[in-house]
């Protein structure tokens, strides 16, 4: 997979983790959907997690395991997934029920994330735990050392997967322009207190959500760090507190 999706050509630290921009990462996801469901790039449609993970099985033999008590980290914090890479398997705490729509689709796709970017890490152990602070690393600028650094590629790999930049954008902005926001003001959907504003901000998320398949708060994280959504309701906090308190409330 990772010479499938040209890796080798971009640039990596000492212990082999991918210099990668956002903008990278949301390519190397696109290139992942056109091997494994490319009309998800085509169509308006919830990205196929049941069909990804089946050819990642099949032709890849990627393992998934969905029936283990993942238990805690040495410190106390619930393991909600986690990556092996020696055999490569991923593992989904089996407190997550994949009939729910809850967040499991995202966990699993952050651990699709850590197969695709750091199954050639060095020097570091071969077992990833996540935990929900590693869901919940969404500021580069912040991240200070390695580790944080892996889990946010993961995250935006995991972003970029479950909302395809052209197709969800696309959606967007047929929303903005149909009935529902007809004669909106801007590009962006807006939100404030005003009930006419706040209509049609819930109108627009309910249909993404059904189109999409995904929570509200993956849908509203996806918005904000594609800088689609302004919500006035928060206009004293910045953009990362935002998508920051987003995924501790997905993941509490
Ligand atoms: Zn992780």
């Amino acid at each position: 997979m990772i010479k499938e999706l040209g890796l080798k050509k971009f640039q990596s630290d000492a212990n082999g983790i991918y210099i990668l921009s956002k903008i990278q990462i949301e390519n190397i996801a696109e290139d992942f959907l056109k091997i494994l469901a490319p009309k998800s790039l085509k169509n308006i449609l919830p990205t196929p997690m049941g069909q990804i993970i089946w050819k990642l099985k099949k032709n890849y033999k990627l393992d998934f395991i969905f029936s283990k008590d993942l238990d805690q980290t040495d410190d106390g914090r619930k393991i909600f997934g986690e990556y092996r890479n020696k055999p490569p398997k991923i593992f989904l705490d089996k407190s997550f029920k994949i009939v729910e729509r809850t967040g499991w689709k995202f966990i699993i796709a952050h651990e699709i994330g850590h197969y695709i970017l750091h199954s050639n890490i060095k020097n570091r152990e071969n077992i990833i735990k996540d935990t929900r602070d590693n869901l919940l690393k969404v500021n580069h600028q912040a991240n200070k050392n390695e580790f944080d650094w892996i889990e946010w590629q993961a995250n935006k790999f995991a972003s970029a997967l479950l909302l395809p930049k052209k197709t969800f954008l696309f959606s967007i902005d047929k929303l903005i322009a149909s009935d529902i926001g007809y004669g909106y003001p801007h590009d962006y959907l807006f939100v404030d207190g005003q009930p006419c504003n706040l209509k049609t901000y819930w109108d627009i998320i309910a249909v993404l959500r059904s189109t999409f398949d995904l929570s509200e708060k993956i849908i509203r994280f996806r918005l904000i760090d594609l800088g689609k959504l302004k919500d006035e309701r928060l206009y004293k906090k910045n953009t990362q507190d935002v998508l920051y308190n987003l995924m501790v409330k997905l993941f509490k």
